[in-house]
């Protein structure tokens, strides 16, 4: 029984689909690459957008083609399905099982552990979400937040520790509302810092409307990436409560602020939302003033598209989200350049993913010409 794996969308995604691979490697199963012949291809998929769910749609197709007689098989949620799928789970647990019970009498062969790839790993530690913002369909498929067991978590970074991994990324659909009895999100991670040498911790997205004064002190070990993916979605107070966000501009400006005390090479990436129901020229203009008050290292823009879901405001024609979006993503290259500048002869410590490839800490991309082979090293880089 051969399988062949494929993901579409975040790291939260890739995370699932790597505790996928060594769930099946460890039952033993063959994981062979997507254009060797297989009988069973499991598509991570992603549907946060309609754009994603087009991509999880022609990835399924372009599998399809390139082996026919492979059974495909889709772990997440789809609002459209397709013929090439014979079946779709909610999740890995689901997946996992029916595998199981349904090929057990087909040889699964002993294969050699998973190895967590060098370098980075990515750690899931909950899924789920208990907010309802207006223009989100995750609840609907992933539910309420869930948090892994903290001693679980310690266990997977121990283990990535003896694989010579650098660096974790702690990940989920929304990481800061870890709760496992009476360990939060802060309290996770300052056992990860006592009970763990990875050498760097990074985080995925972060919620604004959860970072607190507990958070913002984890931001002053030096182990912790001064790189924070803090979602946005709109500069306008008004849209931001159309949206149901529960925070307001100035309170994302003085997180901002904050980290920057902290860290002036602190790096802001984020994800914003254009032609939201109801967003005026206005609202719109308020964005684009807002955003250049920061010095975002990456913006992450999407044009609105409807999920599905009730929205009493009126629709943003498809025109003016484009115009909409060709204007922030020029202000976006404009500020990324600007962060860049300001990296111009600082030392940083690089971690060489490749052999002249590698990030520093606050995330920013660094090449280094040379004969040595870099990779997994992390090097003092003059930038
Ligand atoms: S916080 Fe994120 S995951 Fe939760 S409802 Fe809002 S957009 Fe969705």
């Amino acid at each position: 029984m051969k399988i062949a794996l494929t993901t579409i969308g975040c790291k939260l995604n890739q995370s699932e689909i790597q505790d996928l691979k060594k769930d099946l490697q460890d039952a033993g199963y063959i994981i062979v690459n997507k254009n060797q012949m297989h009988d069973l291809h499991i598509v991570n998929a992603c549907s946060i957008t309609h754009g994603a769910e087009q991509i999880t749609r022609q990835k399924i197709r372009e599998v399809k083609r390139l082996n026919p007689h492979s059974q495909i098989f889709v772990m997440g949620y789809l609002n459209k399905s397709i013929p090439e799928i014979n079946k779709v789970f909610k999740n890995k647990e689901g997946v996992l099982k029916y595998i199981k019970n349904r090929y057990k009498n087909q040889g699964p062969i002993p294969n050699s552990k998973f190895p967590i790839p060098k370098t980075r790993a990515l750690i899931k530690i909950q899924d789920g979400c208990n907010f309802d913002c207006s223009y989100c369909i995750i609840k609907k498929f992933r539910g309420h937040s869930k948090s892994i067991p903290s001693d679980k978590i310690i266990t997977q970074i121990k283990q990535a520790e003896k694989q010579d991994v650098k660096e974790i990324v702690l990940v989920g659909v929304n990481i800061l509302l870890y709760k496992f009895g009476k360990t939060d999100f802060p309290a996770l991670v300052k056992m990860i810092l006592n009970e763990t040498k990875i050498p760097r911790i990074r985080f995925s997205s972060l919620d604004p409307r959860l970072v607190n004064l507990t958070f913002l002190n984890l931001l002053k070990n030096k182990r912790i990436c001064p790189h924070l993916h803090l979602s946005l979605q709109s500069g306008s107070n008004r849209i931001l409560k159309l949206m149901n966000r529960q925070y307001t501009a100035q309170k994302y400006l003085q997180i901002v602020k904050a980290t920057r005390k902290i860290n002036p090479l602190t790096s802001i990436t984020t994800d914003i939302i254009v032609g939201f129901p109801g967003e005026t020229e206005k609202d719109f203009q308020d964005t684009l003033k807002f955003v250049k008050k920061i010095d975002f290292l990456k913006i992450h823009i999407f044009p609105y598209s409807a999920r599905g879901l009730r929205c009493e405001q009126e629709e943003v024609e498809e025109k003016i989200k484009k115009k909409r979006f060709n204007k922030l993503n020029k202000i976006a290259e404009g500020q990324k350049k600007k962060f860049l500048k300001k990296m111009k002869g600082k030392i940083m410590p690089v971690l060489f993913e490749q052999k002249e490839t590698g990030y520093a800490p606050n995330y920013i991309l660094v090449k280094k010409k040379t004969k040595e082979n870099l990779a997994n090293k992390i090097i003092n880089i003059r930038i």
